[in-house]
């Protein structure tokens, strides 16, 4: 999601139509914080991707040449202990709550997992 400027003023016309001078700076700090929630997040997000995508040496769809079968990367596999970066597949985001100085923010967590033996890789630490 990003900021949509058009429909937040629709708000804060509607806002200012109901409430004191006060209460509509409130509820405009408090719309700020919901925003920047929401840029943090989808910032986090894009850099998890770029991390995922640099330790596997492709991007999404992108296909595995044939050297990244043995080529050892950054990623693990917790049950088989697999390295190298072709035996991972993405397997889509779970959503994480991350603590930040300014709360927390729900971000997409991009997972892997093993073609050989189909668990998670670990690749947090990484
Ligand atoms: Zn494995």
């Amino acid at each position: 999601m990003s900021v949509d400027a058009a429909s937040i003023a629709a708000q804060a016309k509607r806002v200012k139509d109901r409430l004191g001078r006060r209460e509509v700076l409130g509820w405009v700090m408090h719309r700020v914080e919901e925003e920047v929630g929401w840029v943090m997040a989808e910032v986090i997000g894009a850099l998890l991707e770029a991390r995922v995508e640099e330790m596997l040496g492709r991007g999404w769809r992108e296909g595995i040449a044939s050297r990244e079968l043995v080529e050892e990367g950054e990623v693990e596999c917790r049950r088989c202990g697999a390295r190298a970066r072709g035996m991972f597949w993405r397997n889509g985001h779970r959503g994480r709550t991350l603590v930040t100085p300014r709360g927390e923010v729900r971000v997409p967590m991009p997972m892997l997992k093993c073609r050989c033996c189909a668990a998670a890789g670990r690749w947090e630490h990484g």
